[in-house]
């Protein structure tokens, strides 16, 4: 059975986001021939079509208003509803990043359909389309399905499904529309926007997180896990700990009440490993710990552990590697 599939994208400083070629990728999992509109809010950044056809979009949907530009969810809703009413779809894949988790829920409303979110991966199985989602903060997952199939709506956890591009990509059919806003529509608006200094990968996306804990001990001791993620092209998280103990801003905090993450490659340093951090991380594909107690947490979870100091061992990894990526 096809699907008509609505996918809402991310664009954000001049670029779409990764999660929004991930979405269009679970997309055509689920659309089985169907199409599948992108929907790019903001600007007509008409450079992006290619790259959205790419990943299997065949309609593109450009809704425009200078407000959209800011994550404001009272804006972000008008939007999707049109977007919704517009194009019909029979199902709603968004980003699970910070608009998506505030928009989704009152989109769900609106349309009076059910939402299921944080997915990390989306299957047809015996013609129901299934989700699988974490639960019991990443210790096991759970596959739900909807009950009814009025209209299927998920958000996508970041770094979870492999963006894949088509072999024949579509010359996708472009419409731009720019947002009416009813009057009493937008109840906040943005005074100014500051951005907290972070090593410029974002942290949900990075393919590798170098993360510290209290064992860094202070703001400086974050130095060597900056560069270490310099050489790595990594992002820098850190536990709630580091954040309690005013080593790092709370932008950095991995857990189940900072940002959950899901890389390639977790390097967790000085960290001890409680469950809340760990339903932050616990996912991510390989796991390496630097802790100086051959008994903490972290070990069991981690794929590769080393017994010592971080002082010691972090700037020895950051020269090795830094020796191994010149020379290659
Ligand atoms: P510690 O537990 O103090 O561990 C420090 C580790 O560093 C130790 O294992 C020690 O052996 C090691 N160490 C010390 N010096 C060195 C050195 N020189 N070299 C190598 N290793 C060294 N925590 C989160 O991280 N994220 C969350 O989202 C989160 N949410 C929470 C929500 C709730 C409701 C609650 C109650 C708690 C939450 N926490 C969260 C806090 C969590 O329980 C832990 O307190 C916290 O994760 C501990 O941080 P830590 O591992 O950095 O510190």
């Amino acid at each position: 059975m096809s699907r008509h599939v609505l996918v809402i994208t991310e664009y954000r400083d001049g670029t779409l986001r990764q999660v929004s070629f991930e979405a269009l990728t679970a997309a055509r999992q689920i659309a089985e021939g169907g199409p599948i509109t992108a929907l790019v809010t903001g600007d007509r950044h008409s450079d992006v079509t290619e790259e959205l056809a790419r990943y299997g979009a065949t309609r593109v949907l450009f809704i425009t208003h200078e407000q959209l530009r800011q994550p404001i969810a009272d804006v972000h809703v008008q939007a999707w509803m049109y977007a919704v009413e517009q194009e019909k779809p029979d199902a709603i894949l968004a980003p699970h990043t910070a608009i998506g988790k505030d928009v989704s829920p009152r989109v769900a409303v609106k349309l009076d359909v059910g939402l299921i979110t944080d997915c990390t991966a989306i299957r047809v199985e015996n013609k129901r389309v299934v989700f699988t989602r974490p639960i019991y903060a990443g210790k096991a997952f759970m596959k739900k399905a909807f009950k009814s199939e009025k209209c299927l709506f998920a958000t996508i956890r970041p770094n979870n499904v492999t963006a894949e591009p088509v072999d024949t990509p579509a010359e996708p059919v472009e419409t731009t529309v720019n947002l009416e806003l009813p009057a009493d529509a937008v109840q906040t608006s943005v005074e100014r926007v500051e951005r907290k200094a972070t090593s410029g990968v974002d942290l949900s996306e990075a393919r590798i997180v170098v993360a510290g804990g209290r064992g860094v001990k202070s703001e400086a001791g974050f130095e060597p896990l900056y560069e270490l993620a310099d050489v790595l092209k990594a992002a820098v998280g850190a536990s709630r700990g580091a954040c309690d103990a005013g080593y790092c801003d709370y932008a950095l905090q991995i857990g189940q009440t900072g940002k959950v993450v899901t890389p390639e490659l977790y390097i967790a340093c000085g960290i001890s490993g409680a469950i809340q951090h760990l339903a932050g991380m616990s996912n991510s594909k390989v796991i390496v710990a630097i802790n100086k107690d051959p008994d903490a947490n972290i070990f069991k979870v981690a794929d590769y552990g080393i017994v010592g100091d971080l002082f010691e061992v972090v700037p020895k990894l950051t020269e090795q590697l830094r020796s191994v990526w010149q020379s290659a």
